[in-house]
C-alpha cells in the first residue's frame, strides 16, 4: 500500500504570521491521520515552516541544480538539506511556462534532487489545446521520461503530480475518470521503462483546482494516491478536509 500524500503548494502567498497559523493548524489536525501532510510556502518562510513540523514535512518550490555559484535568487540541494526540507517540487507548470524551464533544465533539478537523496515531486501534464488534440498520453511519456532517464531512482523516492495545465488555477477539476486514466497510464509507462517496483511504490498526486468537494472521489481512484492542492492549501479548513479525504479514501 502507498501511503498517500497531500501537499500543499502556496505558490507566492502568505507572510509570516500566516505560516505561522498554518503549520500550528497543520501539526494540530495531521497528527494521527493515515496521509504524509507536506507544505509548500515560498522559500522565505521554508525554514520556518520547517521549524515549526511536528506532523508534516515540507517542500521547497524550486530548486537549481548547481551546487553553488553564480546563480542570483536561486537556492542548492544542499541548502535544502541543511534546512532538513525532503521535497521539492520540478517542473511545475508554472515554471515550464513562466520562467521558461525546459525538459533538459527539469531533467537537471531532477538529478540534483534525487543525488542529494531528497525527493523530487515531478509535476508533468498536458494542455489543453493536447489534450483536445489526443495528445495527453504522449505529452505525460515524454515528460516523464525525460526527467527521469539515466537516473538511478530507488523505488518510491519519486513522486508524480499529474496536473493538466488546464485544471491548474482555473476551478475546472479533471474527473475522477479522466484522472485516473492518466494515472494508470503514468503507472504502466514506469513499469514498463523502469521496474514493477518502481510503478508499485511510486506515488501518483493528481494536481489542478483540488477542493473539499472534489477530493474524495478523486482520491478513491486506484492510482491517485493523493493531491498536490494549491488554492484549497491557503484555507486551512478546505485543506483539513482534503488531508482527510485522502486518509479515508
Ligand atoms: C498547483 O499549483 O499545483 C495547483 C494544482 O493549483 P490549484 O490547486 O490552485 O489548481
Amino acid at each position: 500500500m502507498r501511503n498517500p500524500i497531500v501537499a500543499g503548494n502556496w505558490k507566492m502567498n502568505g507572510s509570516a504570521s500566516f505560516a505561522a497559523k498554518m503549520s500550528q493548524q497543520v501539526n494540530v489536525f495531521a497528527a494521527g491521520l493515515n496521509v504524509e501532510v507536506v507544505l509548500s510556502p515560498p522559500s522565505v518562510y521554508l525554514s520556518q515552516v520547517q521549524q515549526a513540523a511536528e506532523s508534516y514535512s515540507t517542500a521547497a518550490q524550486n530548486v537549481h541544480f548547481a551546487a553553488s555559484g553564480a546563480f542570483t535568487g536561486e537556492m542548492s540541494v544542499s541548502m535544502l538539506q541543511d534546512l532538513g526540507c525532503e521535497y521539492v517540487l520540478v517542473g511545475h507548470s508554472e515554471r515550464r511556462e513562466m520562467f521558461a524551464e525546459n525538459e533538459q533544465f527539469v531533467a537537471k533539478k531532477v538529478a540534483a534532487v534525487v543525488g542529494a537523496s531528497l525527493q523530487p515531486i515531478l509535476c508533468i501534464g498536458e494542455t489543453l489545446e493536447q489534450r483536445h488534440s489526443g495528445q495527453a498520453f504522449d505529452v505525460v511519456k515524454q515528460q516523464l521520461l525525460s526527467a527521469i532517464s539515466g537516473l538511478e531512482l530507488t523505488a518510491g523516492q519519486l513522486v508524480i503530480a499529474y496536473e493538466p495545465i488546464w485544471a491548474i488555477g482555473t476551478g475546472e477539476t479533471a474527473t475522477p475518470e479522466q484522472a485516473q486514466e492518466i494515472h494508470s497510464y503514468i503507472r504502466g509507462v514506469l513499469a514498463e521503462q523502469v521496474s514493477a517496483e518502481m510503478a508499485d511504490k511510486t506515488r501518483i498526486l493528481y494536481g489542478g483546482s483540488v477542493n473539499a468537494e472534489t477530493a474524495s472521489q478523486l482520491f478513491s481512484q486506484p492510482d491517485i494516491d493523493g493531491g498536490l492542492v494549491g488554492g484549497a492549501s491557503l484555507k486551512i479548513e478546505d485543506f483539513k478536509n482534503i488531508c482527510s479525504a485522502a486518509a479515508n479514501r
